[in-house]
């Protein structure tokens, strides 16, 4: 190969990782061990101080979020700073709440990686339908009463994009528990929807508001005064089946004991 000049690239790598509901013990191994090494740490708005702190002291952290400064940053930005960062041979870790795949615009940040070459993985995470089921005690594929579980985005249905809108229809069966990200506030409209669908007035509904931390919250209802629940504390999350019936009341009574370290972390799980 006379005459060619041989250049060394060193790449760096990718890591688009779950970090769960907010407690940093909820955080996978493989997650902490990625932060505590990473030399760049991009992470949306959900992710509280306690699991930014984990990161190491070699480590820039970034809040890329929606709610960063007052425009946010914008898509194409979040992925021209991890192949950047990545081709001068940085371990970037893109820190999404819960799982990366589930509303986190996963695919997304994948194709962009894919389009320039830059090597990646995917750390999954504890999403926070799942943390909101384990927070009320409900086994949310209950098999006694249901068979499957719809993870479903309600933003769209409160939007009030009729092109676009969630196709409830579609959705409720009495033998599966919807499990309804960004639920918004008009809860008496989805109530109307989900009774057109089909579904029984008296299906358990649960709203449950920032699940595994210490601020966690919740309302139990019936779908049928969906519209008198009172909205919880934003990020919340509504679970809605059969598979609810009860769950919530198992915990209520315990006062759930819960210790902070210095830096807010949780130190006696919930
Ligand atoms: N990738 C995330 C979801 C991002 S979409 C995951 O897998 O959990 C953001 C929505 O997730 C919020 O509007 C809310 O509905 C839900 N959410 C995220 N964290 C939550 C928490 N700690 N408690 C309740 N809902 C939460």
């Amino acid at each position: 190969l006379k005459g060619e000049v041989m250049t060394m690239t060193v790449t760096g790598k990718v890591y688009l990782v779950g970090a769960g509901p907010g407690d940093p013990e909820l955080l996978t191994v493989r997650a902490y061990n990625l932060l505590r090494r990473a030399d760049l740490v991009l992470h949306d708005d959900l992710n509280p101080p306690a699991i930014l702190a984990l990161a190491g002291p070699q480590a820039v952290v970034e809040n890329v979020g929606k709610r960063c400064g007052k425009k946010g940053v914008a898509q194409e930005e979040i992925n021209a700073r991890m192949i950047e960062a990545a081709r001068r041979g940085q371990e970037v870790v893109r820190l999404k709440s819960g799982d990366p795949g589930i509303f986190g615009r996963l695919a997304e940040e994948i194709d962009a990686l894919e389009a320039a070459g830059i090597p990646y993985e995917v750390v999954p995470g504890i999403t926070a339908g799942i943390a909101a089921a384990a927070a009320i005690g409900a086994s949310l594929t209950d098999r006694r009463k249901t068979s499957r579980v719809i993870l479903v985005s309600g933003h769209r249905a409160t939007k009030g994009e009729p092109r676009e809108k969630t196709n409830w229809k579609a959705l409720a069966a009495e033998d599966a528990t919807l499990v309804i990200y960004m639920p918004g506030s008009n809860f008496a409209g989805l109530r109307d929807e989900l009774l057109a669908a089909g579904l029984d007035p008296g299906t358990p509904a649960v709203l449950v508001s920032r699940a595994a931390t210490l601020q966690q919250q919740h309302g139990s209802t019936t779908l049928g005064a969906l519209d008198q629940l009172l909205p919880l504390e934003s990020p919340a999350i509504l679970l809605i089946g059969r598979s609810l019936a009860g769950a919530h009341r198992r915990l209520s009574a315990e006062l759930l004991a819960l210790a902070l370290d210095d830096a807010g972390a949780i130190v006696s799980p919930l």
